[in-house]
């Protein structure tokens, strides 16, 4: 049996390439003294990530945060918010950073509820809704890195004709299985921080296959110029510098070895509780990111009785998107619509802890405290 530490079991004990694996990059960082401004590095990165998703030279753009990818995004395809049309319509239940990048944008986010089955926007439940004339973007999200299909939001968009942005955040792996279902015209912000699976400490991108819109999207990063000195349009400074690319060139190379690390741990967690009656409510890679292990309890009163027990055992637990947007302080003024179902879901699910070397011990010893809260 195991017994952990006095610490108890992080949640999250992310891991990055290591100083050796990014020595070569440093190197040649030293050699060319361009640090930024889309340096060889960084170039050599969005590259890199291009072919992996299958799109064209110029379909990723590299960000210093997924937030400014987010930002840049919306800056490039909708522009500023208008006195017309302020709303974003963004779900509550998501991170911080979706409103954080519609407000930076200038837009009043209006939280509207996600789909019960899939926990994201729908499109088709938005269109039949009347509230649409004051909506100047909407911003649906990947919840927990599960991907955003394109095609349902090319009919809304082309129905509608209000911009749309992706925040892909962690759904990286979603979106190298599957190109072609979730890349496209429409703009893919994704986060490469240190929390998500493939991780450059800060750092982020945007997915496209729309070159002219990536340019726009790489202006809009870069004080609004694209020649010159000259700033032609609504901007921040997002750009990736190129130590943050060289983190991310060498975890390219140990992606794969990752990836496996990762989706060992959810095969785990997935065979220790299999039989049990959490088996069929335990969310792991590839259904959503490897990044995440989730318990959706069955109830909120499930959820307190799991908790109490997780704390017990010392085995640390987090609400990653909190109870949705709309209970943040900052955002509880927000316009929004009934939330039904984010209320309900949001407290019931419980991420679990994760790392690229947690032991199958470890593993055996948080299912006993899941199990024990279950009353299993
Ligand atoms: C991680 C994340 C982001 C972006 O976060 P950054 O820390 O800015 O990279 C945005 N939205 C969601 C849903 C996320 O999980």
């Amino acid at each position: 049996m195991h017994t952990p530490d006095v610490e108890g079991i992080p949640v999250l004990r992310p891991q990055l390439p290591r100083t050796e694996r990014l020595l070569p990059y440093l190197q040649r960082i030293d050699a060319a003294r361009v640090y930024t401004n889309w340096g060889p590095l960084a170039c050599e990165f969005e590259g890199r990530l291009a072919r992996a998703l299958s799109l064209p030279e110029g379909g990723v753009v590299s960000a210093s945060s997924g937030t400014s990818a987010l930002v840049g995004a919306i800056l490039a395809v909708a522009g500023r918010a208008s006195e017309e049309r302020p709303l974003a319509l963004i779900p509550a239940f998501t991170f911080v950073a979706t409103a954080t990048a519609a407000q930076e944008c200038g837009y009043i986010p209006y939280l509207a509820d996600v789909d019960a089955e899939s926990w994201m926007l729908n499109p088709d439940d938005l269109l039949r809704r009347a509230a649409l004339d004051q909506v100047g973007l909407v911003v649906p999200v990947a919840p927990f890195g599960r991907p955003v299909p394109q095609a349902a939001w090319r009919d809304f968009h082309d129905r509608t004709g209000i911009p749309v942005v992706i925040d892909g955040a962690a759904s990286f792996e979603g979106l190298l299985e599957l190109p072609e279902r979730y890349l496209g015209p429409i703009a893919v912000a994704l986060s490469f921080h240190a929390t998500k699976s493939f991780a450059t400490g800060e750092g982020g991108c945007v997915a496209l296959n729309d070159i002219d819109l990536g340019e726009r999207v790489t202006q809009a990063l870069n004080f609004g110029i694209r020649v010159g000195r000259e700033s032609q349009m609504a901007h921040i400074n997002g750009k990736l510098s190129e130590y943050h690319a060289a983190v991310g060139l060498a975890e390219l190379d140990c992606w794969a070895e990752k990836h496996a690390s990762l989706c060992a741990v959810a095969g785990a967690y997935r065979e220790r509780l299999a039989g049990t009656e959490l088996a069929p409510r335990l969310l792991v890679a590839p259904d959503i990111s490897s990044s995440y292990v989730l318990m959706f309890c069955r109830s909120a009163v499930e959820a307190e009785r799991i908790q109490n027990s997780l704390r017990q055992s010392k085995v640390e637990f987090r609400l990653w998107y909190g109870r949705g947007l709309h209970r943040h302080g900052y955002f509880s003024a927000l316009p929004h619509e009934t939330l039904e179902v984010t209320d309900s879901i949001a407290p019931r699910v419980l991420g679990l802890p994760l790392a690229v070397d947690l032991s199958p011990a470890a593993i055996g010893y948080v299912a006993e405290a899941l199990l024990h809260g279950s009353g299993a």
